[in-house]
Formats: structure tokens, sequence, C-alpha cells
């Protein structure tokens, strides 16, 4: 069978046809298998939705339990059949529950892997590389001037600030899935152990977290009831970034703006934004993890989603791996 008769782009999403079902589709469909929670790859609506049971948690923490008509749970390594289509989830490192999809049917193997990282996360299990015919692969950062640093070294920047300024509250700016669980535990494992402070928007999700086993520490509520003005002087504050456009940041004592994002490599991005210490903290692959995980799969064949496809299709035909560019619409992830 034809790779591109196995999987390929429909408006929905990526589809299969013999099995019937649809890959992290951004319209409501009846089939759903889905990768990871971020809001764009995992929406509310679907007829049913097969996805490991963590995702399964987070949609429904993010959009109630009404979030499909059913839901099936996918173990890490487990094989499931859907119309004579075996279909198994790998970890893929990116968030809690994410998960790559391998689809095998009539001697044909592909990977979907979703969006996916290489670096360590205590957060989530770590990617696992499997080999296939076609690899899918996102790009959000694909192209060689990205290259993320160490982690800690960047969470060392950050409390290297706060030993600096210590009347000041470090405003940390993080995605409410993932990004921000990581960067309280990467606190953690650096030794600060003073509580760090929540925004809302993270309660539900950094509580999940910790019923997960992934211990964050002492959260408090960055409310005002919780404290004067002065109550928050030296603090780690962390948000959604869509806060820190508001008024929920002018409360805090003569903030120090900080984000932690990839993006953050490109220093007109952190200017334009107001970010005084960006921190280039990622959940997506890097240009050598991209490049190195391309060819661990051993694919012969690679697709290119999600973000910079032309510098790594070029990268691929260069090393002689046949690559292309999958148009896919509808996505801007929440997680970078
Ligand atoms: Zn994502």
């Amino acid at each position: 069978m034809r790779a591109s008769d196995l999987l390929h782009p429909r408006p929905e999403g990526l589809y299969c046809p013999p099995g019937d079902f649809f890959i992290d589709p951004v319209r409501p469909v009846n089939r759903a298998l889905i990768t990871h929670g971020h809001s764009d790859h995992a929406r509310s609506g679907h007829r049913s939705v097969l996805a490991t049971q963590q995702t399964l948690d987070i949609m429904g923490l993010r959009y109630g339990e009404g979030f499909a008509g059913t839901t099936q749970a996918a173990a890490l390594g487990e094989t499931i059949a859907l119309n004579g289509v075996a279909v198994t989830f790998h970890p893929a490192g990116h968030v809690l529950g994410s998960a790559q999809i391998e689809v095998v049917h009539q001697g044909s193997c592909i990977v979907a892997s979703g969006d996916y990282k290489r670096q360590w996360d205590a957060t989530c299990e770590p990617f696992e590389p499997v080999k296939c015919d076609v690899f899918i692969t996102e790009a959000t950062f694909g192209l060689p001037v990205f290259r993320h640093p160490p982690d800690n070294e960047e969470i060392a920047r950050l409390l290297k600030s706060t030993a600096q300024f210590p009347d000041r509250a470090h405003l940390v700016g993080a995605y409410a899935l993932g990004k921000a669980q990581r960067v309280m535990r990467l606190l953690r494992d650096a030794g600060y152990d003073r509580p760090i402070y929540i925004h809302g928007a993270l309660a539900k999700l950094s509580d999940y977290y910790q019923s997960q086993g992934i211990d964050l520490g002492t959260l408090e509520p960055a409310t005002v009831e919780s404290g004067g003005k002065d109550d928050f002087s030296g603090a780690i504050v962390v948000g959604p970034p869509s806060a820190f456009a508001d008024r929920w940041a002018r409360r805090f004592p003569d903030p120090i703006s900080c984000f932690a994002s990839g993006w953050m490599r490109i220093r007109q991005r952190a200017k334009q934004g107001g970010v005084e210490l960006p921190l280039i903290i990622s959940d997506h692959a890097d240009w050598d993890e991209l490049t190195a995980t391309i060819r661990e799969t051993t694919a012969g064949e690679i697709w290119v989603t999600h973000g910079r496809e032309e510098a790594l299709v070029r990268w691929c035909e260069l090393e002689g791996i046949a690559a292309r560019p999958l148009h896919l619409v509808g996505y801007e992830d929440e997680g970078d």
C-alpha cells in the first residue's frame, strides 16, 4: 500500500481511509486519535476519541467531561486494531500524556510524531524513536538558527536574577499545559523551595500534574487575597503569557517580565513583547533534535509539517532522504 493511501491531509486533518479515523483533527469528526492536550491538537466535539489516559484527563479538565461522545484510553506500546489498521501510541516527550501515533497497514508503517522534543523533561515520558517507513515530523523550530540551550542553565539565569533583585517580583510567562509545570519542576530541581505563585489559569492542570506524581512543591494562588503587594517581593509568579498583558500583572511590585519559550532565541521577539528576561525553554525539538530524530527513525521518507517545512525538507534531500511538506491547516501550537 502506498503511504499516501494510508494517511493524507483533508480539511479536517490527517485522515486514514482504511482505518476511517483522523489524527488531531481541527474540526469535529467521527473518530479522532489525539496526540496530546494542546488546544490546537485536542479539540472538543468529536464523536469518539482515542488518546492516552493522561491526554483524555487533560481534555476533560480543559473542556469538561462531555468533550467527546465516547473515549478510549490507549496504553503506551499497546497495539489497537481499527478496521484492520494497527495503531500504537509511543511517548513523544512533549507534555504530560503526549504520544506519537504509529499506523501500520498492509506492510506500510507511518509514525505521526505530533509535537515532540528530545531534551530531558522530568514532567513527561521521554520520546521513544520508532523505526518506520514514513516519519511525519513537526518543524516548529526547523531552522539551523534554533538550538535550545540546556534548560537548567536558563533556570539558573532566572534564579540569579531573583538574587540580584530580591525586592522585585519575577513574572514568568509560560503556557498553561506543559511549559508552566516544567518551569516549576526545574525550579525545584535547582533547589528553589519557596512557594511558587501561580495564576488561576494554571491551577487545575498543575494539580493534575501533582496527582500524576510530578512534584511541583508548594504552589500558592497569585491573588490579592493571598497578600498585599509587598508579599510578592522577590516572589516567582508563573502565569499564561496572555495574563501578563492585562491588569492582573499590575498588582506585583516592580515586576521583571520573563517568558519561557523557544522563540526567545530571537532577541527581536523578546524585545517586541517587552520581555526583560527571555528564557529559552522549549517543548519542541530544535534543529539538532529534528535531524537526529529523522536519522534514528531510519524512515525512507519524511513528511514535514507545523512550521518551517522548507529548510528541513531541503536538509533531508541533501541527506538522500525523500521528503515533502505536508500542508495541514489550523495548527498554531500553544506550547512552544
Ligand atoms: Zn503541542
